[in-house]
C-alpha cells in the first residue's frame, strides 16, 4: 500500500456518450487558479483538444491509500491543457444535467452536450481575434526581476482586472509606458490572452411603458409577486382565455423579477414564430430580450451563452433547449402555452421542456409559472392535487368578447362534389367580406392532397423510405414525403399500371383549399400561412405585418396560424375539418384537437366585435366537436380526465416506450424479440408489444415498439435499465427509450 496525493486529480465530464467524468491532473503551472466544480476546461482526448467541465460529484478525497497497480492507474491520467477565463457554470446547472440524464437514460456527457454547445467554437480561440494582457499563471510577483515603479503599477493594475486589458488600456489607466508591458511580456509575467467579446445586452427598463391591470389580472399579479420574492420553488398555473391578458400578466411578474436584480427564463413553443411577442416585450421594456433558438447564428450563440454566464442577461426567451443556458442567479421560469407538444425534444436527448422545467425551478429554487388557456391534462391535475398553484383569468380584456361557435354538420350542409367548403361557410365569409373585415380558414395539412391514388388500378403513391404516404404539392409539382423530404416531380403515368394521367388527389391539403377559394371568392386577396410559405422568421413577421395592417382579406393556414397572433381584424374562422386528429393511436388525440381548435377559436373577434368560429365536421356527436360546441373546455378535460383514470393511462400512471429500429426488418425484429424474453415481470408494470411501430419502416429504418405503462409512484428508470442490460445490442440495431411519451408513431 501506498499513500498518494490526490489534491491535483480533478473528475472532468465531456461532452460525449459518457456516463462519467474522466480523471485528469492539474500540471503545477495551473496550480495557482483554484478549479472548482463547473470550471471549464480544456483537456486532450484521442489526440484532440475538448472543452470539459469540471464535475461535482466524484471527488476524490485529499489523500488516499492505494494498492501499487492502482497507483499505475493514477500516473496515467493526463494532464489538462488550459483552464477557459469563463466563470464556472452554476452548480445548479450540473445538478439539472445529472437529473435529466437520469430522468430521460440518457449518458450524462451527451447531455452536458446540449449545455456545450454555446461555446464549441470557443476551442478554436478564434471567437474575438483581439489579444491582451494578463499576469502569467506561473509568475505572480516580481521576484527574481528588477522592481521599478513602472512595473509595479502595472502589476497593480492588473491583479485588479478580471479580464485581459489591450496595451493601450494600461498604458491609459496604469500611466506606463508601451515598453514596460513589452519588458514584462519578455520575462515572462505578462502574457497575451483572447479577449472577451462586449456584451450585446441592454437592460430591460421596468418602468419603459405600463399598462393598467384590471382587477383579475392585479390578483394574479400580486399573488406572483409574492411568490418571486419568496425566492423559493414554486410552481403556479395561469390559466385564462385567449385575449384575456396573461401574457400582460407575466409581463409584470417579469418585471418584479428584474426588480429584485434576478434572471427570467421564458419558454416559448416556437420562438421563431415569436415575433409578436419580442415586439411586445420592446414596448413594455424598451429593449429586446435575449434569444436562444436555434436560427441563432454561431455568433449571437457564443455571445449568448457567454453573457448568460458572466450575468449579463436578466430575460432571456428561447426554445426549450435554453434550460440548458448557464443561467445564474434564476428568479422566474415561464413556461408559455405550456400544453404545447412542441415542448417534447423527439430526437437525439428526449425531453419534455415543460417536465425539465419544474426540475430546473426546484434545483434553482425559484417560482415556475405554466401559461394556458388549455392546459394540458397533466398540469390540470397537479392543479387539482395542489402541487401547483391554480390562478385564472376568465374575463377578455376590454371590450371583446368570446366568439360564438357553429357547427357545420357536414352530413346536413355538404358542398359540392369535390369541393370542401360546406354553402353555409361560404356565405358566411362573402358576408364578412363585404364588411371588410377577415376571415381565417385553418386545416392543419400542408399540401394540395395527402394521397394521391391511380383511378385506374387503385394503387397509392407511397414514400419508399417511409411507411407514409407521398403528399402532392401543386405548387412545386411534386409528391413529397413529410417524414424525410423524398420528393419525386408528379408522375405523368401509374407507376404501377402505367395508365396515363391517371393519378388523382384525394382528400384536401391547404394549398387544395386555396385553390377552392380563389374561384370561389375571385376579389379577396388570400394570404397562405404555412411552413412552406414562412420559411424565415422574417417571412412570419412580413406575413404578420400584412394581416395586422389589413392588407389581406382571407388568411389559410396551417397550425402556424394557431400560434398566439392577434389579428385585430379577423371575425370569422372556418375550421375546414374539425374531425381531423380525432381518430389514430394517440392517447391524447382528442385533447391536442380541442386545444388546437380553441386556440384558432381564440384568433377571431379579439377586438370590439364578436367573432364567429364555424366547425366543419362530419362527427358533430363526438365529445370533443360537442365540448368545442359549448365552449366549455373544463367539462371536456373532466371527461378526458374520467376516460384516463379508469385505465391507469397518464397523467394517472406513466407511460415509457422503447423504440427498436435498425435497417433491415429481421434485425429489427430479432432484437424486439430477444427483449421481450426478459420483459420485466413486475406487478405495477404492465408492458404492451413488441408491434410493428404505425411508422413501421421511417427513413428506411424498420421499427418496432414496446409501451410500457407503470404505476406513477415506481421510478421506471432503472426498470428499463436492467432489463436493457440483459441483451446485447448488435452493431446498427439503435434502442431509444421514450419516458412520458407524446408521439406514438
Ligand atoms: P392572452 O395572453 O391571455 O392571450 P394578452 O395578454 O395577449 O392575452 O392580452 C390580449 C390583448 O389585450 C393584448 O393586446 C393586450 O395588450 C391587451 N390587454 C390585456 N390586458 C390589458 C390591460 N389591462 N390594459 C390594456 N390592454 C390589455
Ligand atoms: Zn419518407
Amino acid at each position: 500500500m501506498n499513500s498518494i496525493d490526490c489534491s491535483t486529480i480533478i473528475p472532468v465530464l465531456l461532452p460525449y456518450p459518457f456516463q462519467t467524468p474522466f480523471y485528469y491532473t492539474v500540471p503545477s503551472d495551473l496550480q495557482i487558479i483554484p478549479l472548482g466544480p463547473g470550471n471549464l476546461i480544456k483537456v486532450p482526448l484521442n489526440g484532440r483538444k475538448e472543452i470539459g467541465v469540471v464535475w461535482h460529484d466524484s471527488t476524490l478525497p485529499k489523500t488516499l491509500s492505494i494498492p501499487q497497480d492502482n497507483i499505475k492507474k493514477i500516473k496515467k491520467f493526463k494532464p489538462i491543457l488550459s483552464i477557459l477565463p469563463l466563470p464556472p457554470l452554476p452548480l445548479s446547472l450540473l445538478q439539472f444535467v445529472d437529473w435529466v440524464a437520469a430522468y430521460t437514460l440518457s449518458p450524462r456527457g451527451s447531455v452536458l452536450a446540449i449545455t456545450l454547445r454555446g461555446i464549441q467554437k470557443i476551442v478554436n480561440e478564434k471567437a474575438n481575434p483581439k489579444k491582451g494582457w494578463v499576469i502569467s499563471n506561473s509568475k505572480h510577483d516580481l521576484n527574481g526581476i528588477p522592481r521599478t515603479k513602472a512595473r509595479e503599477k502595472t502589476l497593480a493594475y492588473l491583479k485588479r482586472q478580471q479580464d485581459p486589458k489591450t496595451t493601450l488600456q494600461i498604458v491609459k489607466e496604469a500611466q506606463v509606458s508601451p515598453s514596460v508591458i513589452k519588458n514584462l511580456h519578455q520575462q515572462g509575467i505578462l502574457e497575451e490572452k483572447y479577449l472577451a467579446e462586449k456584451s450585446i445586452f441592454q437592460k430591460p427598463n421596468i418602468h419603459f411603458n405600463h399598462i393598467t391591470l384590471n382587477a383579475e389580472q392585479q390578483v394574479s399579479t400580486q399573488f406572483l409577486n409574492q411568490k418571486i420574492q419568496e425566492n423559493q420553488f414554486s410552481a403556479t398555473l395561469l390559466q385564462g382565455i385567449t385575449g384575456s391578458g396573461k401574457t400582460e400578466v407575466y409581463m409584470e411578474a417579469i418585471a418584479d423579477c428584474i426588480n429584485i436584480g434576478k434572471v427570467s427564463l421564458i419558454l416559448l413553443p416556437e420562438i421563431a414564430l415569436s415575433s409578436q411577442w419580442i415586439n411586445r416585450f420592446e414596448k413594455r421594456f424598451g429593449v429586446k430580450p435575449a434569444l436562444w433558438h436555434s436560427d441563432l447564428t454561431e455568433k449571437q450563440r457564443r455571445l449568448t451563452w457567454q453573457a448568460a454566464l458572466r450575468n449579463e442577461i436578466s430575460v432571456l426567451v428561447g426554445a426549450r433547449s435554453a434550460l440548458f443556458l448557464p443561467l445564474n442567479n434564476l428568479g422566474l421560469i415561464i413556461v408559455d402555452e405550456e400544453h404545447e407538444s412542441s415542448f417534447k425534444q423527439e430526437e437525439g436527448i428526449i425531453y419534455h421542456a415543460r417536465d425539465m422545467a419544474i426540475v430546473k425551478a426546484t434545483l434553482s429554487k425559484c417560482p415556475i409559472v405554466l401559461v394556458s388557456a388549455t392546459p394540458s391534462l397533466e398540469t390540470l391535475v397537479n392543479a387539482k392535487q395542489k402541487k401547483y398553484h391554480h390562478l385564472t383569468l376568465t374575463q377578455r380584456h376590454g371590450e371583446a368578447r368570446l366568439p360564438n361557435i357553429e357547427i357545420v354538420n357536414m352530413r346536413h350542409d355538404p358542398p359540392n362534389r369535390g369541393l370542401y367548403l360546406s354553402p353555409r361557410l361560404v356565405k358566411a365569409t362573402k358576408k364578412i367580406l363585404g364588411k371588410k373585415e377577415q376571415i381565417l380558414f385553418f386545416l392543419n395539412r400542408r399540401g394540395y392532397a395527402p394521397l394521391t391514388l391511380c383511378r385506374a388500378c387503385g394503387f397509392r403513391m407511397e414514400c419508399p423510405h417511409c411507411s407514409a404516404w407521398l403528399i402532392e404539392h401543386r405548387a412545386q409539382n411534386k409528391l413529397i414525403c413529410h417524414h424525410c423530404d423524398y420528393s419525386i416531380p408528379f408522375p405523368k403515368e401509374c407507376p404501377h399500371c402505367l395508365e396515363k394521367e391517371s393519378l388523382v388527389p384525394i382528400g384536401p391539403g391547404i394549398e387544395r383549399i386555396t385553390e377552392e377559394a380563389r374561384t370561389t371568392f375571385p376579389d379577396a386577396k388570400i394570404l397562405i400561412m404555412s411552413s412552406d410559405t414562412l420559411t424565415s422568421p422574417i417571412a412570419t413577421a412580413e406575413a404578420i405585418k400584412l394581416i395586422t395592417q389589413h392588407e389581406v382579406d382571407l388568411i389559410i393556414g396551417t397550425q402556424i396560424v394557431a400560434k398566439g397572433w392577434h389579428f385585430p381584424y379577423l371575425t370569422l374562422v372556418g375550421v375546414i375539418d374539425a374531425d381531423l386528429g380525432l381518430s389514430g393511436a394517440d392517447l391524447r388525440a382528442s385533447e391536442k384537437t380541442l386545444q388546437l381548435l380553441h386556440q384558432v377559436s381564440g384568433r377571431a373577434g379579439r377586438e370590439q366585435i364578436v367573432g364567429t368560429v364555424m366547425l366543419q365536421s362530419y362527427l358533430a356527436d363526438h365529445p370533443v366537436i360537442k365540448a368545442l360546441a359549448k365552449n366549455d373546455f373544463d367539462e371536456f378535460m373532466r371527461y378526458e380526465a374520467n376516460e384516463r383514470k379508469e385505465g391507469f393511462w397518464p397523467p394517472y400512471g406513466r407511460l415509457t416506450a422503447i423504440i427498436i429500429s435498425a435497417d433491415d426488418e429481421e434485425t429489427t425484429k430479432h432484437t424486439a424479440y430477444e427483449l421481450s424474453l426478459h420483459s420485466p415481470k413486475i406487478d405495477s408494470v404492465l408492458v404492451l408489444g413488441p408491434t410493428a411501430a404505425p411508422l413501421a419502416l421511417l427513413r428506411n429504418r424498420y421499427r418496432q415498439r414496446f409501451l410500457i405503462r407503470s404505476k406513477k409512484n415506481l421510478a421506471i428508470q432503472p426498470v428499463i435499465r436492467q432489463w436493457l442490460s440483459c441483451i446485447k445490442i448488435k452493431k446498427g440495431v439503435k434502442i431509444e427509450v421514450d419516458v412520458d411519451p407524446i408521439s406514438f408513431l
